[in-house]
């Protein structure tokens, strides 16, 4: 399909979706953000991995790092549209390394070091993580939203998990749960954070959907969607 007849076809899909679920965020204005010493919220969106670290990569070669970052891309440009304030934690597939960082592992501590100092030093910071799952075996499938320590996190992943299943997979029946505190991201980001697997890269359908354009759109409206109704304070 050529780019402009994708533009064509995707851009009514993500008004409809944010407007189902932005409808009902903004009849909701208010509560978190009343309290005046408080930074606004700002979405700092982190496609996993990039650069020297392709993340898990699929049986015909698909990396997830590319994946991630689409769906990252996505995300911002509707929040963008919608006038909310971004961060990402890279843009594009390079990474720039510190020149002392030779080797793979030098050069992940370093990238995951820079976003979390990122991370960190962004006042309202809600962090939003996306990443790709795999497992040795074919079947596990579904998408799962983990969650950090912070104040709001689960909060907001119970949140996008019950969003995802209800208008990207019904037939899901993972639950939101605590991120591994290995994930070192995960674990020093000192904002409310989600990280959001968004399929198996190892299952072939999950695989087959991530791999077009109209599913990863979706997954970003519903993300936005489920940000925006977090940070107006429609949970109770
Ligand atoms: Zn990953």
């Amino acid at each position: 399909m050529s780019k402009q007849n994708r533009i064509r076809w995707w851009w009514p899909l993500a008004a409809a979706v944010l407007l189902a679920i932005g409808a009902l965020a903004w009849q909701h204005k208010a509560a978190r953000t009343t309290d005046a010493a408080a930074a606004p919220p700002v979405l700092v969106i982190d496609p996993g991995h990039g650069g020297a670290d392709g993340g898990a990569v699929a049986a015909d070669g698909t990396q997830e790092s590319d994946i991630n970052l689409d769906i990252a891309l996505r995300l911002d440009a509707l929040a963008r549209f919608w006038g909310l304030d971004t961060v990402m934690t890279r843009s594009g597939t390079d990474i720039d390394y510190p020149s002392d960082a030779g080797s793979i592992a030098a050069k992940k501590v370093a990238d995951q070091h820079a976003r979390v100092g990122l991370i960190n030093n962004t006042p309202g910071a809600v962090l939003l993580s996306i990443h790709q799952n795999k497992y040795p075996a074919a079947a596990p499938h579904g998408i799962q939203v983990f969650y950090g320590r912070a104040a709001g996190s689960d909060e907001l992943a119970k949140l996008t998990q019950s969003n995802l299943t209800a208008q990207v997979s019904p037939e899901n029946r993972r639950v939101a749960a605590p991120i591994d505190q290995r994930v070192y991201l995960m674990d020093k980001a000192n904002c409310t954070a989600v990280l959001v697997e968004c399929g198996f890269l190892s299952n072939p359908d999950d695989l087959a959907r991530l791999q077009t354009d109209a599913y990863r759109l979706k997954l970003a409206s519903v993300l936005l969607g489920s940000y925006l109704q977090y940070i107006r304070g429609t949970v109770t």
